[in-house]
């Protein structure tokens, strides 16, 4: 399989709404996004959040009603016909019920795009053995989709995708059908096609874990907006929207029922954020030994961010004002994030 440079994309004030009768439905609005290429791009957001228009857009399912889209510098939202069908050659998409033609083996499912385009029957062959070889389906080329599994069908549906050797890969919900264990290695295969190809990945998701364990940047999206957007690590470090904090809750939870919240708050209830060698430091040691004041110690946990690690610690600090100021200068000098935990 040659390799591919990864195409960018651009969203420019995409605004996409849907008339129904009396009824107006306005699932993206002034979306402005970059993706880079040769980049995972991540976007999150609960169902209705506009997130599959948005993926649809890239490869012309869907015509922004305002604002374009531009893949690698074309306006593909401008496009009709034919240059339309050549354009959308770039892009390869999976999804999350596979898409599979049942009555088709796994070798002729993946050559049915190759076969569309003109090619012919021994070379799109060719190409589908090629292509299911990378993703490790070489014994299931003759197999149809009712006897494969989940996980087997997504990498039918993902060699499909690859088979016309796209710049391009856009996956919607692509594991959201999977058990983790299979999800995992759904990642894993996305993150080797980027790796090895330079494939450029846009990927749609509610679920946060795909996000931490694939993509570099991230976008919330929530009611057909952008409400948040920057690198995955910043974004579960410092997330400011509340849908983002919602999302990043559920991979690192911020710890406290709010009943204990509640019974120990005020001043000195801190949460606190640490990143990689912060972690290994003698902070609360450091703080009754070297500042003197009363420590104690609530809630601990660690996560693994890609290459990051972030942990989190909640205390309850008490002492005399002054030393509360101390305390608090001390920890804010050594740890990425601090806040007060309020109810
Ligand atoms: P998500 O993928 O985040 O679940 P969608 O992009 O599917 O969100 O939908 C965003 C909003 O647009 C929803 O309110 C949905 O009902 C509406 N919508 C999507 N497609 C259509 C359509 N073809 N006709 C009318 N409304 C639509």
């Amino acid at each position: 399989m040659s390799g591919t440079a990864g195409g960018g994309i651009v969203f420019d004030a995409v605004t996409k709404s849907y008339a129904r009768g009396a009824v107006t439905t306005t699932a993206l609005r002034d979306v402005s996004l970059q993706v880079a290429p040769g980049t995972i791009f991540g976007v999150i957001g609960y169902s209705g959040a506009g997130k599959s228009t948005l993926i649809r857009t890239v490869n012309g399912l869907e015509k922004p009603t305002s604002g374009r889209v531009l893949v690698d510098d074309i306006d593909i939202s401008s496009l009709r016909g034919r240059a339309l069908r050549a354009a959308q050659k770039n892009t390869g998409m999976i999804f999350q019920q596979f898409n599979l033609l049942e009555t088709l083996s796994a070798r002729d499912n993946v050559a049915l795009p190759l076969r569309l385009d003109g090619v012919s029957p021994a070379d799109a062959r060719r190409r589908a053995d090629e292509v299911l070889d990378f993703v490790g389906l070489t014994d299931k080329a003759a197999s149809h989709p009712g006897d494969l599994s989940g996980g087997q069908k997504q990498r039918v549906g993902i060699a499909r995708a690859l088979a016309r050797n796209p710049k391009i890969l856009l996956s919607d919900e692509s594991t959201s059908a999977l058990d983790p264990a299979t999800t995992a290695q759904i990642l894993d295969l996305l993150r080797r096609i980027n790796r090895e190809y330079g494939t450029t990945i846009l990927v749609v998701t509610h679920e946060m874990d795909v996000i931490k364990d694939l993509a570099h940047e991230v976008a919330v999206m929530a009611g057909g907006e952008v409400v948040e957007h920057g690198t995955v690590l910043d974004t579960f470090v410092r997330p400011r929207a509340d849908a983002t904090r919602d999302f990043v809750d559920t991979i690192v939870p911020r710890g406290l029922p709010r009943r204990v919240v509640d019974q120990l708050g005020g001043e000195g209830l801190w949460r606190m954020l640490l990143l990689d060698a912060e972690v290994e430091q003698p902070l609360i040691t450091g703080l009754i030994r070297d500042v003197g004041v009363d420590v104690n110690m609530l809630h601990a946990d660690m996560t693994q961010i890609q290459e990051h690690t972030v942990g989190q610690l909640i205390i309850k600090v008490t002492g005399s004002p002054e030393k509360m100021r101390e305390a608090h200068q001390y920890l804010s000098e050594r740890v990425v994030e601090l806040e007060e935990v309020t109810a």
